[in-house]
């Protein structure tokens, strides 16, 4: 397949809030987004058609580009070489639908279905902090926690390509019941939305003084933010939260024996406040030869999804001889 200047990769993102639309070169390079509400109410034919309207527009802006394959970025579990999606926590109704199939039909280009964790870890690796490492973690750290292996120079797939479910670790037995099913699961305990309800559970019975200054519905940024400013206990929820990362990091690197660890999603926007606490653990905790590593904070932000999937349909496309 010959890739030319015109010729371009229809990018999606789909999330439980948002539906993110690009046109991606050849060489991942982002030429124009588009971006709307998922409509999670109509399901995943409702959805189709939102892909089918983001593109459109998306085309009209750039009339000189072509779409050759579309890649989508969606939350796991699903099946990347069936291209079918599973019972997603995040938007009901799509246990055992054709995604990837419907949608080639619709868009009338080649489409592949990718887990979204290892639509991140690729474009982190192709073009972000991960690139040079043949062996690296990608973990995304938001709402949810979840990642992506690069191991022995290849993203680790698995059989169903939900290969590296990081979240989904046991890591409490007979803890707190799990979106999927399970109890205790490594999200439950190290995710944006656990640390969250962890400094308001705390903060309730500790009457932090944060209370005052930002009312009940205070945000993880706002932790943050009083932590900067020498909060105390602030800083201990975000030292536990360190933790409870470096907890699943050591059995990451017991698993994968990485070179290095990219830490993204919302979280990671305060990296640097996170990173003690994390170090701590490993030091601590991980064997002698795996404490050397080196744990960084993704380089391309919330479009490591949308790059990634790029490569990965133009790589995948090309491999069938689509
Ligand atoms: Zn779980």
């Amino acid at each position: 397949m010959n890739v030319t200047k015109e010729d371009v990769i229809l990018a999606i993102d789909l999330g439980g809030t948002q539906l993110r639309a690009a046109l991606i070169d050849a060489s991942g390079q982002i030429l124009s987004r588009e971006a709307t509400r998922t409509d999670v109410v109509g399901g995943p034919d409702a959805v189709i058609e939102q892909i089918a309207a983001l593109s459109q527009r998306l085309l009209s802006a750039r009339p000189s580009s072509k779409i050759i394959c579309a890649g989508i970025s969606c939350p796991g579990p699903l099946d990347t070489h069936e291209g079918r999606t599973f019972n997603l926590a995040t938007l009901p109704g799509y246990d055992g639908f054709p995604f990837a199939s419907r949608a080639r039909e619709r868009l009338g280009v080649p489409v592949v279905l990718e887990h979204d964790g290892h639509a991140a870890a690729y474009g982190e690796w192709k073009q972000g902090a991960g690139r040079g490492f043949d062996d690296f973690i990608y973990l995304t750290v938001s709402t949810g926690l979840g990642g992506g292996a690069v191991v022995n120079g290849r993203l680790l797939r698995g059989a169903g390509g939900m290969a590296a479910h990081v979240g989904h670790m046991t890591v409490v037995p007979d803890g707190p019941l799990c979106g999927c099913g399970n109890r205790g699961c490594w999200e439950l305990f190290a995710s944006g939305t656990s640390f969250l309800a962890r400094v308001r559970q705390r903060a309730d019975i500790d009457h932090w003084l944060g209370l005052k200054e930002f009312g009940r519905e205070f945000k993880s940024e706002d932790v943050f933010n009083a932590a900067r400013k020498g909060d105390l206990f602030a800083d201990e929820m975000i030292k536990i939260e360190g933790e409870w990362l470096g907890l699943g990091i050591v059995s990451i690197l017991h698993l994968f024996n990485p070179k290095r660890i990219v830490i993204g999603g919302g979280m990671s926007a305060n990296f640097d406040l996170l990173l003690p606490g994390i170090e701590a653990y490993i030091d601590k905790n991980a064997m002698a030869p795996f404490r050397n590593i080196s744990i960084v904070k993704a380089a391309l932000g919330d479009n490591a999804g949308l790059v990634g999937v790029s490569f990965l349909a133009k790589e995948t496309s090309h491999r069938k001889g689509q």
